[in-house]
């Protein structure tokens, strides 16, 4: 039998367990998993791969991706944004619906797939848009094709049109909605009204500095917004997705409403296991992200509570700034922007907690590649290694020293990488397959040019 690609040799990481084997791929799927020993010299395939050394897990399946594309190009485009999911071992990135204008009706779900089409370097799936004044538009969303939504509770803001929700109120209409979809809602999580309050008090005393910033933002406000929806999740039936949650105590009450029977699935992000407040009040607007990062106490009981297995996914929340945004941020944190460019150093980040001891490669492959494609109901298209499933392979050398560098990324701002530069890990990403084909290589796209990205959709 004739293949495309042949992987020799790899220690196959999946979250039922490792072991050394050879990856047969054919028109873009693994079509076998041929088990060490057995003898693969009739074999024929156009490359072989000798992965002797390497694990091979699925590609990441990153739930948590910002690229402004349209409106927003200045943050990150659809071409430097996807070249940074490729480079980084992300093959399918599922994309945020706050462009400019976002993403809220069947017309934005199909210009958005059409502008990613021509132009992602990885296969990419599309959230829609949820809030109080887009009710009419949740349904066709669904019917377009999106794997699930984004909603917000907060300020509005012009890449939010659409998206928020005012209250309760907006909240109930909104989750009896997308229960009728079987879609998941993801919401940010932070009581703004709170946060408005503190960030007032602190401004009138003077207080613009870098720890002003998570004085004014608590781990209660963050817990605070989850209530309400939790409940209503629960009475609605909506598949709630708390995302980018900083704080244990979330993943401690969810308990609750999940024993009752809602579905609540719960999201964090490499930087809230790996960074903290302190990084903030070093680093200022260029460690700061919403909500913001923690005491290490709250990093340690996130990491408890991800081993106790209360974690579902880990998403990058890929969200480069301007420079203009971090420079007004260094005048006062209160007007700094943009979050971290997390799509390059996703993997690195966390094939170093493995080699600390935090974590296994097995759990990243479920929570970073297996679980969020079943999250999205791409599973298992995406997010497997197993005969039938798509060929999105990244080959890892997991005891490589790797020095992670701001010029050597792809993001469109670079400098807002700054927190990742010249940070020494453990474990590197070496070769990057999509669907059988070579995409990047020790961080580096062997592209030219996008050729045919797929647009995933909920089987
Ligand atoms: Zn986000």
């Amino acid at each position: 039998m004739s293949f495309e690609l042949v992987i020799k040799s790899a220690k196959i990481a999946t979250s039922s367990g490792t072991r050394e084997g050879n990856l047969l791929v054919k028109d873009g799927r693994i079509a076998a998993v041929a088990a060490a020993g057995v003898d693969t010299a009739g074999i024929v395939a156009r490359e072989v791969v000798d992965a002797s050394g390497l694990y091979a897990l699925p590609g990441m399946v990153d739930l948590h991706v910002h690229i402004g594309e349209p409106g927003k190009e200045d943050k990150e485009d659809a071409t430097t944004g996807t070249k940074a999911a490729a480079a980084g071992g992300v093959t399918t990135i599922t994309v945020m619906p706050n462009c400019v204008p976002p993403v809220n009706s069947r017309t934005g779900v199909l210009a958005r797939a059409d502008l990613f089409k021509s132009k992602s370097y990885v296969d990419f799936a599309l959230l829609g848009g949820a809030g109080g004044e887009s009710l009419d538009h949740i349904v066709e969303q669904a019917e377009a094709g999106v794997v699930g939504y984004k909603s917000y509770v907060g300020s509005y803001r012009e890449d939010r049109r659409g998206l928020l929700c005012q209250g309760n109120g907006d909240i109930y209409d909104v989750l009896r909605k997308v229960s009728s979809t079987d879609r998941f809602i993801g919401y940010h999580c932070e009581d703004s009204a709170v946060i408005r309050r503190r960030t007032r008090e602190l401004l009138d005393a003077g207080r613009v500095d870098f720890t002003a910033y998570h004085e004014s933002r608590p781990e209660f406000t963050e817990v605070l917004a989850t209530l309400p929806l939790m409940e209503i999740a629960g009475a609605t039936g909506a598949r709630l997705y708390l995302v980018h949650i900083s704080c244990a105590r979330i993943v401690e009450l969810a308990e609750i409403w999940r024993n009752g029977g809602a579905d609540i699935t719960i999201e964090t992000c490499p930087h809230y296991l790996i960074f903290t407040d302190e990084d903030t009040a070093r680093l200022g607007p260029y460690a700061e992200v919403a909500p913001p990062l923690r005491p290490a106490y709250e990093v340690e009981a996130l990491w408890e509570a991800l081993a106790r297995g209360g974690i579902d996914v880990i998403a990058t929340d890929h969200a480069p700034g301007t420079p203009d945004e971090k420079a007004k941020g260094m005048k006062n944190i209160f007007e700094g922007g943009g979050g971290l460019p997390e799509l390059e150093v996703a993997w690195p980040l966390m094939l170093d907690q493995v080699n600390q001891g935090r974590t296994s490669l097995e759990d990243l492959a479920f929570l970073m590649a297996e679980n969020p494609a079943r999250v999205a109901g791409i599973y298992p298209q995406k997010g497997s290694l197993e005969p039938g499933s798509d060929a999105d392979i990244v080959l890892v050398d997991l005891h490589a020293p790797h020095v992670m560098s701001e010029k050597s990324m792809y993001t469109k701002n670079q400098d807002s990488a700054r927190i990742f530069d010249g940070m020494k890990v453990t474990g590197r990403v070496e070769k990057v397959f999509q669907r059988g084909r070579l995409i990047s290589e020790r961080g580096r796209v062997v592209m030219d040019r996008p050729t045919g990205a797929q647009w995933v959709r909920p089987v």
